[in-house]
């Protein structure tokens, strides 16, 4: 980058990161994520580094946070409070180690002691102690002057008004440092608050509770749980102490909390490792951390080091990726599942989240779009958890122009142009045409998927073409499908189709639960397809049961009896299983209904907990087999919970239902008993315990 260009592009970004700043420190809503904001900051940083005539002493990478708001008294601070640099991964870690040898003057092989502390997401305060008595509370501000929030810090339980220990002992006078946050499930109900009183939501559990000191009536602060952990000191008189471990134990001895989640390292690569320890734990947590905090423990190295006007050079944030990403909403294209149901799905620029780069959400349906008021050209928060498909979690309305269109579901099917209906009382809208070709590609797609008929080479591209060029119109086509038609597809040589021919042979072998999966029948997931065909034993009973018989299965609704019914009684639906048959598809593991046996027969159990001597699926499959019904959630249905340690809403509710409630052992007693009052009955329980 040249000069020009680059002193173009850093007064950009000093623009946006203090407008953003603004939005965060003095407004307490950003219009961004953090992972955004922290993208531009070292944008920046890079070009400083390159230009550093280019720095101005107002950059943001020159101070802290953003100046006090003048509807508080301001408070300096005796010691400046400052923010921290970050380290995005162990090799940030390791340079940050390898920094601070060459300043101590230490050889690359010597390691220095670190203490590493959860970096809690909330707002930084300074808590004023005079002679042991709580006098002044204040924000971190810009680090030389904060809004003084007394009043509002006094409301924290876990603030102590007074230090603990004997007056003789007391400082005269020290600034106790530490982190104001909120729970997340105090965040929930805070927001729900504020929806019920029309104003806007806070967009995450650190907002919520900087929002909630920064008040003007400690009234409504009081009304907010908020918590305070210790992890600093600032100006201290009568205070001292060798090491960082040693100071947080003279805070918890003071009658702060305290976190307990930390850990002294020996040398960099400890640290490390007990960093990546916390990236999936802290998720258990019930509060927000963005990160670490590695900090060199001996105070006098940490005096060695010393600071800039910004950030200490003892200690460093090691922070973990977002799931979180900001993003615009191009367009909201309307996606054709295999029942026909109609999903908006937002297409958006590009962004990258937890490592992947995300273009495509579900915005599931019409409802959900109008309930988060998502418009075309909108700017939101998209999340992404673990594999599942990324979602748009609100819109930023403060970065709304005027210029965004609401979305509007269209009347006729995208694909085949037939009718779309969405019947009363239902959230989804459906093209009513059965023969669309995006319902026949999804049913197919469906059936060929790993968990139903498990067709290895069958995925979108080939469907795709097999549907176009005619040669699949339903799931039973697969099986007369001849190489020469195989031979016609795109980028299919003879080797790949006999391949492919072979994974449709061997798809054959199927259980009946698997088929009746397959088959797509609305509601009937694995689950649902599972219990019903080991009631009636075989898919031919399910197929000749009435709708009646169907709703008498436990477990089993209106709603789904309809659908299988439904779906049986159709000729079109009845050929498809005619050519499957012709196909000779041979059923698997076909079996007469369970030996049934009393105490389990017709009765609903429920497994929750954990289990010693048997997994829960063990647990479960024994119960099934003795002819009761497994089912994941207690009703007035339930006959018997089983639960062992950790059970927590299921046993609740069973007991205020009054449902009979069975440790493991009294389970397993059961189980023996059945065993040897029905020897048939008896060999499946042991073969279902036996099945690791
Ligand atoms: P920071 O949050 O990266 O780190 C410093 C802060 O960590 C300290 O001030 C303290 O409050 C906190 N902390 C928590 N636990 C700690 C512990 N155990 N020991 C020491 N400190 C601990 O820095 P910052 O200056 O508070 O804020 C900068 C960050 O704020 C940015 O990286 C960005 O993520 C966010 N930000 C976001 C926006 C936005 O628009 N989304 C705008 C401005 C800043």
């Amino acid at each position: 980058m040249d000069r020009e260009t680059a002193q173009k592009r850093a007064e950009e970004l000093r623009a946006l990161l203090n407008r953003h700043s603004y939005n965060y420190y003095v407004l307490d809503r950003p219009e961004i994520t953090d992972a955004a904001y922290d993208r531009l900051y070292h944008e920046l940083k890079a070009i400083e580094e390159i230009y550093p005539d280019l720095i101005s002493p107002d950059s943001p990478t020159r101070r802290v946070g953003a100046s006090p708001l003048a509807d508080f008294a301001p408070h300096m601070h005796r010691q400046t409070m400052l923010s921290l640099s970050n380290a995005f991964g162990p090799d940030d870690l390791r340079a940050f180690d390898k920094r601070a040898k060459r300043v101590l003057g230490l050889d690359a092989e010597a390691s220095i002691e670190y203490l590493c502390e959860l970096k809690i997401d909330g707002l930084a305060v300074s808590l004023t102690y005079t002679d042991g008595m709580l006098a002044v509370g204040a924000t971190r501000g810009n680090g030389i002057a904060g809004e003084d929030v007394t009043p509002n810090l006094k409301t924290i339980r876990s603030i102590p008004l007074r230090l603990f220990g004997k007056q003789a002992g007391m400082p005269s006078f020290v600034e106790i440092r530490g982190e104001v946050f909120m729970l997340r499930s105090e965040f929930e109900r805070v927001n729900q608050e504020q929806e019920e009183a029309g104003q806007p939501p806070f967009a995450n559990p650190r907002n919520a509770a900087a929002g909630s000191i920064r008040q003007k009536n400690s009234a409504v602060t009081a009304s907010r749980k908020l918590d305070f952990f210790a992890y600093a000191v600032g100006e201290a008189a009568g205070v001292s102490f060798a090491d960082q471990a040693s100071l947080l134990e003279m805070l918890a001895a003071r009658g702060f909390r305290t976190n307990t989640h930390r850990n002294l390292c020996r040398g960099i690569e400890e640290a490390v490792l007990y960093c990546e320890e916390w990236r999936s734990r802290k998720d258990d947590l019930p509060y927000d951390t963005d990160g670490m905090v590695v900090k060199v423990n001996a105070v006098d190295l940490q005096r060695d080091l010393g600071a800039t006007s910004r950030e200490p050079r003892w200690a460093i944030a090691y922070k973990y990726p977002a799931l979180r990403a900001n993003t615009v909403i191009r367009d909201i294209a309307v996606q054709v599942g295999r029942t026909g149901s109609l999903t908006p799905v937002a297409i958006m620029d590009p962004v990258e989240v937890a490592g992947a780069t995300v273009s495509r959400a579900t915005l599931h349906n019409e409802d959900e779009i109008r309930r988060k008021d998502i418009r075309i050209g909108d700017t939101v928060i998209i999340q992404r958890a673990g594999e599942v498909i990324p979602e748009v979690v609100e819109v930023v309305s403060g970065a709304r122009t005027g210029e965004e269109r609401p979305f509007i579901m269209p009347e006729a099917c995208p694909v085949c142009g037939s009718r779309v209906e969405r019947p009363e009382g239902e959230v989804v809208a459906r093209c009513v045409g059965l023969s669309c070709p995006a319902q026949v590609k999804e049913r197919i797609l469906h059936f060929a998927s790993r968990n139903a008929m498990d067709i290895e080479g069958l995925g979108p591209a080939q469907v795709d073409q097999l549907t176009t060029k005619s040669l699949v119109r339903d799931p039973a086509d697969l099986y007369y499908l001849t190489l020469e038609e195989m031979l016609t597809l795109d980028r299919m040589a003879e080797k790949s189709a006999g391949n492919l021919l072979r994974s449709i042979e061997k798809s054959k072998q199927v259980t009946p639960e698997r088929l009746l999966f397959a088959l797509g029948i609305r509601h009937v997931g694995e689950h649902v397809a599972r219990i019903v065909t080991r009631h009636f034993g075989s898919l031919e009973r399910v197929m000749a049961a009435t709708e009646e018989e169907l709703s008498r299965v436990p477990e089993i609704g209106p709603s789904i009896a309809r659908s299988i019914a439904t779906f049986f009684s159709d000729q079109e639906n009845r050929q498809v299983i005619d050519k499957l048959n012709g196909a000779g598809l041979v059923m698997q593991g076909v079996r007469e209904a369970v030996k049934e046996s009393p105490g389990f027969a017709g009765k609903t159990f429920v497994f929750t907990g954990t289990f010693e001597t048997m997994t829960r699926e063990e647990a479960e499959a024994a119960a099934r087999s003795l002819g009761a019904h497994a089912s994941g959630s207690v009703s007035k249905k339930t006959d018997c919970v089983v639960a062992g340690p950790g059970a927590g809403s299921k046993l609740e509710k069973a007991r205020s239902l009054g449902v009979a409630v069975l440790t493991e052992t009294q389970y397993r007693a059961m189980i023996e008993e059945a065993n040897q009052g029905d020897g048939e009955a008896g060999k499946e329980v042991q073969l279902a315990l036996d099945m690791e």
